[in-house]
């Protein structure tokens, strides 16, 4: 029997924290990972031994991270697709391929494409030069939502439109990001759902279905139960698997949805990597989400994805202030012995940025605001 020289090495484009919490996923299986991060001590560089500073257009640190990985995935969709095609000439797999990334990265052609494999969308139209706030209204209605189709995140790419006023502000807003636009009828959801799914040549894992709350566009809360009923749960994932067969998805995704209030489910984005969204199921399921990523780009088989305890609250741990990345006092929040603190390592904190998360699972709901209380005490 041949003897391998050395375990898989599991390439990621990017160090931040989806990247480490990948990395530790796959060092309890024995593999390796390969950061390539444009600065050095990055929260998932400073565990690697096949840190490259760089990023993917710096060609010698590409073609080297690539040299000593054995797949490649990333951390982030805002690369262009162009450095996975690369990757793939290079004989090397990339999760998600440079196909599906190209599909997803702009928000209009993403929604298009699921919108034309009957996944339900709200409606939405390209922007154009000639368009103003009647042209879209008679399409989207009075209320719409402005949008970058590429580099949006946490909510920094889009802007609400109600006349012609916010839409010269909109404009102007996101006409700083370079992006061409699009426009979104405003949903008046009643709660916002969040599910992972992993999928590979084989089979299919999804995760529960989790409600998400967001504050100022970014994501504060991730609750269990979801409150949705099982019809809605199987309609979910009817509908973000005709999604993944839109976009040709293999690997793991991040889909986010808007839930109405007559019961229906819309499909707002998806991203092709571990999600924010999905961080709750390192301690409350079977297999997290990093490990289930790690076995699909590894080629094995799935884990299960089923909670451990009925209620679970995931609380991100934005920055409060500027200053050194770890929080002033762990005291406060490990004398709750229910809670699982992460601290993703990143050298500076800055309010608003994220830090880490807490994680608590429990039988009943008394757990939210539990764990809330225990987010107040952590400052960081
Ligand atoms: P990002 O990629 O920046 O996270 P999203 O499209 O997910 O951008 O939007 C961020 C948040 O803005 C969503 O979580 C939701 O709260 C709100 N939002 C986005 N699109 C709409 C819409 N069409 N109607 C109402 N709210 C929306």
């Amino acid at each position: 029997m041949e003897i391998k020289k050395r375990n898989l090495v599991i390439g990621i484009l990017g160090g931040g924290q989806l990247a480490k919490m990948s990395l530790l996923a796959a060092a309890e299986m024995g593999f390796e990972c390969a950061i390539l991060e444009k600065e050095s001590s990055s929260p998932a560089g400073k565990h690697s031994r096949f840190e490259f500073k760089g990023q993917a257009g710096d060609q010698e640190a590409l073609d080297r991270f690539i040299d000593v990985s054995d797949v490649v995935t990333l951390e982030s969709e805002f690369i262009d697709p162009g450095y996975l095609v690369y990757i793939e000439n290079r004989g090397k797999k990339v999760f998600p391929s440079s196909v599906t990334l190209s599909m997803i990265q702009d928000k209009y052609i993403q929604k298009k494409s699921f919108s034309e494999a009957g996944v339900p969308v709200s409606r939405f139209v390209a922007v154009e030069s000639k368009d103003n706030y009647i042209s879209l209204s008679s399409v989207l209605g009075e209320k719409f939502v402005l949008k970058s189709r590429t580099m949006g995140y946490d909510g920094y790419g889009n802007a609400l439109v109600n006349d012609q006023e916010s839409l010269i502000k909109g404009l102007e807003k996101l006409k700083s990001r370079n992006s061409e636009l699009m426009a979104e009828e405003f949903v008046p959801f009643v709660k916002e759902l969040a599910v992972m799914v992993v999928r590979t040549k084989r089979e299919t894992v999804f995760y529960p279905v989790a409600e998400t709350i967001q504050e100022h566009h970014i994501c504060k809360e991730v609750r269990l139960p979801s409150g949705i009923t099982t019809e809605q749960e199987s309609a979910v994932r009817e509908m973000v698997t005709k999604a993944l067969d839109a976009i040709v998805g293999e690997g793991i995704f991040g889909f986010e949805l808007f839930l109405l209030s007559d019961g229906t489910i819309l499909v707002n984005e998806t991203a092709p990597r571990p999600h924010n969204s999905g961080h709750f199921t390192i301690d409350a399921c079977v297999t997290s989400q990093f490990e289930n990523h790690i076995r699909a780009v590894a080629g094995l088989p799935l884990g299960s994805a089923e909670l451990l305890k009925p209620y679970v609250i995931m609380v991100n741990l934005l920055g409060k202030r500027s200053g050194p990345g770890f929080p002033d006092n762990y005291t406060a929040a490990l004398c709750e012995p229910d809670v699982k603190l992460h601290i993703y390592g990143k050298e500076e904190s800055r309010p608003g940025r994220k830090m880490g998360h807490i994680t608590m699972v429990g039988s009943a709901e008394d757990i939210y605001q539990r764990a809330l209380t225990i987010e107040k005490e952590i400052h960081l």
